[in-house]
């Protein structure tokens, strides 16, 4: 008997990996978070599949259901939105099920950050204008370490990415504006890859009216930075007619 934590995907089930969507397909138990997973995923799964919401669910409710499919010696599918890397909520179910000795592996997924990204047609990273992308949100039920306030992180000017933070919209902007000039762009992208997609653009002064006038406060990202406003990057060496290294030498004929 198995755990598989799954990484779901943005939303579009055609971005849940081939991997971890033939897991799930073995799989007898699925557990999976509330309304962030497309219940589309859900909906061609056998009959049989016992189904469990685990939004309504405590931790140790959750255990039970794991002990269950380990006394009956079925696999359970645990799908979580996104990628499992970040703000999973993974960690504190392996560490129960380490205590309990319950095997699991990890599903990779395609993080709603990879979703905005395409979607906007983006690359987070330019050359010459930022090389850091800082993932991060806002202090909510969940502290976020002093250091790592959004105050201290914007200092860096670089790429920023916030999860679990629209909700503050007004309050972000405020601790940005200490250190981003107001005209840098914000982007809010809400349900990144679902059909009822939203793209806000604005800057620092902007986006806040605008997303209250949009009404979201929910399920969106807010995209921070100069690599949203600039052609104005140099390319990258990797691709330079000067710079040949090991899978592009020169004289190799291709
Ligand atoms: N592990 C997930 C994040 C889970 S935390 C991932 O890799 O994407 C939940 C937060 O993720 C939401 O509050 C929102 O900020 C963001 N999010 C999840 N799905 C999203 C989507 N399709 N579009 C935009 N933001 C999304």
């Amino acid at each position: 008997m198995k755990v598989y934590f799954i990484g779901a995907g943005p939303g579009d089930v055609e971005l849940m990996t081939v991997k971890g969507n033939r897991r799930l397909h073995a799989c007898s138990y699925v557990m999976y978070a509330g309304s962030l997973i497309n219940p589309e995923i859900l909906s061609s799964l056998p009959e049989a599949t016992r189904i469990c919401d685990t939004s309504k669910l405590n931790l140790e409710e959750q255990v039970a259901i794991y002990k269950e499919a380990r006394d009956a010696d079925r696999n359970v599918a645990r799908l979580q939105s996104g990628d499992l890397s970040v703000y999973g909520t993974i960690a504190e179910q392996m560490r129960a099920l380490n205590k309990i000795g319950i095997q699991y592996e990890v599903i990779p997924g395609v993080s709603s950050m990879a979703a905005s990204a395409a979607t906007l047609k983006s690359e987070l990273t330019l050359p010459g204008i930022s090389q850091t992308v800082i993932l991060s949100r806002i202090g909510g039920r969940t502290q976020v370490p002093p250091d790592e306030d959004l105050e201290k992180l914007a200092s860096h000017k670089c790429t920023l990415c916030l999860f679990l933070s629209i909700h503050k919209i007004k309050e972000v902007v405020k601790k940005l504006s200490i250190h981003y000039p107001p005209e840098t762009p914000v982007i809010v992208v809400y349900k990144a890859s679902w059909e009822d997609e939203k793209i806000i653009k604005g800057n620092i002064e902007t986006i806040a009216g605008k997303v209250d006038e949009e009404g979201i406060r929910l399920t969106a990202l807010i995209l921070v930075g100069e690599v949203f406003n600039s052609e104005d990057f140099y390319d990258s060496r990797l691709y330079s007619k000067e710079y040949s290294h090991l899978f592009r030498k020169k004289n190799v004929r291709i």
